[in-house]
């Protein structure tokens, strides 16, 4: 960006300047290759987030086991809670065990939110995220969209891409990554949060999931190329 006098104004580093600030902090073999792809992310409402990298491949991201087990044992542990009568001792250990499991889980989700933001972090150039109303979407939608702690997600690529030298983008609060259909620029307003994928009166088919990631994806590029 040139400014009228013709300096030159450095709003950022440049990809290439912060590779090589990390070569020297001694962090070389931290930086991310120039030659990764982009993505998008879509984080699911559920323990999932759909990927999709600008050379086209879309990796689904699941939750691992332990993750999964444990919020079994949550959903066991709750229900253990209720059945049992109201200052019973019973009922007492049965919320000492209900603690512990939400301990597992947070430390389960912790984990696996540490391992994917840095394997993002590190492979992709640029990552571009939903920014998502979370206080809204669990309070009035949808209480699974918590599973995967989209705020902490966030928090954590935007630390770890300055770490490893890319990026994190996100979209502006109202973009409709879902409802878009990313082929001719139509937006579909009848969509609800049931709908896993829906025709474009263009014809074009879309997974749900997959659309808004690459909507993301191609958000992110327009406004980059246009900067
Ligand atoms: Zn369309």
């Amino acid at each position: 960006m040139t400014d009228r006098q013709g300096y030159r104004v450095e709003l950022a580093p440049t990809l290439e300047q912060r590779a090589r600030l990390a070569q020297h902090a001694g962090l070389s073999g931290r930086a991310v290759s120039s030659d990764a792809p982009s993505c998008g992310i879509d984080v699911g409402v559920k323990t999932s987030a759909t990927i999709v990298d600008d050379d086209g491949t879309v990796p689904e991201l699941h939750a691992p086991k332990p993750l999964k087990a444990a919020l079994r044992k949550l959903r066991k542990a709750g229900k253990a809670v209720s059945r049992k009568h109201l200052g019973s001792s019973n009922r007492a250990k049965a919320v000492r065990r209900l603690a512990e499991v939400h301990l597992e889980v947070a430390n389960q989700r912790a984990d696996f939110l540490h391992k994917t933001t840095t394997m993002l972090a590190r492979s992709k150039r640029a990552i571009a995220v939903e920014t998502l109303n979370v206080t809204g979407m669990v309070a009035n939608r949808s209480p699974a969209i918590s599973d995967l702690g989209f705020g902490e997600l966030f928090r954590r690529l935007a630390y770890k891409t300055e770490w490893y030298g890319s990026s994190v983008w996100a979209a502006d609060r109202w973009f409709p990554s879902s409802r878009l259909c990313g082929g001719c620029g139509t937006i579909n307003r009848e969509l609800t949060l049931a709908d896993r994928t829906w025709t474009c009166g263009c014809g074009l088919e879309h997974d749900r999931d997959v659309n808004a990631a690459r909507n993301l994806l191609n958000a992110m590029n327009l406004e980059q190329e246009a900067a």
